[in-house]
């Protein structure tokens, strides 16, 4: 049963409404404007908007002629230095934090190794020191820091923020991720997954963008979907959606951990491509390698450092014309077209958008192949094309969307995300 709401909350809630309409407007709007996009009284956003005013969260911006007689209309838009967001990506090889400003640009960023170990606190420390020098490079103040968001690799209990159990990191399982990170800075935290934040980030840097149907199919050390359908990121019940999980692509692929072959996550991370170009001879396993792992306890095991090596060495292969390493890539490249026909055909969306941190390296063998193999594996079930595109925000999107998780607490009456 709803609740009802007390004068401050809607005194609260009236200001998010304010705030969102005039972040929606390119240009700002005038007060007039306003009432007509958000329903509000002329009497309530006149008062909302001098509280905000008050703020320093929104600015008068020149004014804009009237046709006819009356007087020209104050333009309000936002203050861009009115409130500050960090976003922080934890990823296994690398620590990304960005700092942005009311209206999600990123003011500054800084990447720092994360520690050999995948030690958790000492990932925490790390990124204290970072958010920490962030902020004195920015020159921000302290105060206008609405807090951090935090994108990680799931499963997560966002009530919690406690890090459950991903797969590729042992040492951050059941790790109290949103408590220890608000006791080494003193500010609020949320936590999300990974590929939650990127979704959320394209959708927040393109809000009146070309689709509110699309996916985004994230790379990194693992491979995650993070879902926009109907305008809103798509969580799940427990906030851990976009698991690609065992979906079979191949039935003659690789083994994987479940037992079973083909599995698109298995068939495309990184670590299955390096291990396949290692069996055919494209790179050589480094001196020391032991091959007592995977799922048949003879692959070569590898920490998350050395796949990214090899990955980059796969890769340079490829494109120096090596035809078993663009075999390799190819075949992924078939396997994410057969993956995507699925979800397109499921979700009836009309984009998928690539990014995360392994995507630049594949891009343009990705954008140059893709659009063709999804085309030839459609034959009519799909009802409209897909547009398949890099992201625009490059490999800061899932800090720049963690950020933005703060940011959508600031602007939206109900958050998108808890
Ligand atoms: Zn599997």
């Amino acid at each position: 049963m709803p609740r009802g709401a007390n004068l401050p909350v809607i005194a609260a809630f009236n200001e998010t409404v304010l705030l969102d309409a005039i972040r929606r407007s390119s240009t700002g709007m005038s007060r007039v404007e306003l009432v007509g996009a958000t329903g509000l009284s002329a009497q309530t956003v006149t008062n909302v908007s001098r509280r905000l005013l008050g703020h320093g969260l929104i600015r008068e911006a020149g004014s804009a002629p009237v046709d006819g007689p009356g007087k020209p209309r104050t333009i309000l838009q936002l203050e861009p230095t009115g409130s500050y967001a960090i976003g922080v990506h934890l990823d296994p090889t690398v620590i990304t934090c960005v700092l942005l400003d009311l209206e999600s640009t990123v003011v500054e960023h800084i990447r720092r190794p994360a520690p050999v170990s995948g030690d958790a606190a000492a990932t925490v420390e790390i990124t204290a020191a970072a958010i920490e020098e962030l902020l004195e490079t920015s020159g921000v103040d302290r105060d206008r820091l609405s807090g951090i968001g935090v994108a990680a690799p799931g499963p997560i209990d966002s009530h919690t923020g406690v890090v459950v159990r991903p797969p590729l990191v042992p040492g951050w399982t059941d790790f109290h991720l949103r408590d220890e990170l608000t006791a080494a800075t003193g500010l609020p935290v949320r936590v999300a997954k990974d590929v939650t934040a990127a979704a959320l980030a394209e959708r927040w840097r393109d809000p009146a963008g070309a689709s509110g149907n699309f996916v985004f199919l994230y790379y990194g050390t693992g491979v995650g979907v993070g879902m926009v359908l109907a305008e809103q990121v798509y969580t799940g019940a427990t906030q851990n959606a976009g698991d690609v999980g065992h979906a079979i692509v191949n039935p003659d692929g690789p083994r994987c951990y479940c037992g079973r072959r083909g599995c698109f996550g298995e068939s495309v991370r990184p670590h299955r491509l390096v291990v396949q170009a290692i069996q055919d001879g494209v790179i050589e396993a480094p001196p020391g390698t032991e091959f007592t792992g995977g799922p048949t306890g003879t692959e070569p095991e590898f920490d998350v450092e050395t796949v990214e090596e090899l990955f980059t060495a796969l890769i340079r292969a490829a494109d120096d014309g090596d035809a078993a390493a663009e075999r390799i890539l190819d075949r992924s490249i078939r396997d994410t077209a057969t993956y995507v026909s699925n979800l397109a055909a499921l979700l009836d969306i009309d984009r998928v958008v690539f990014g995360g941190p392994s995507w630049s390296r594949l891009q343009s063998r990705y954008l140059e192949q893709l659009p063709q193999r999804i085309a030839e594996i459609d034959m009519g079930i799909l009802t409209h094309p897909v547009s398949i595109a890099g992201s625009a925000i490059g490999d800061d999107v899932a800090a720049v969307g963690a950020a933005c998780l703060v940011l959508d607490a600031t602007f939206s009456p109900r958050s998108t995300l808890a």
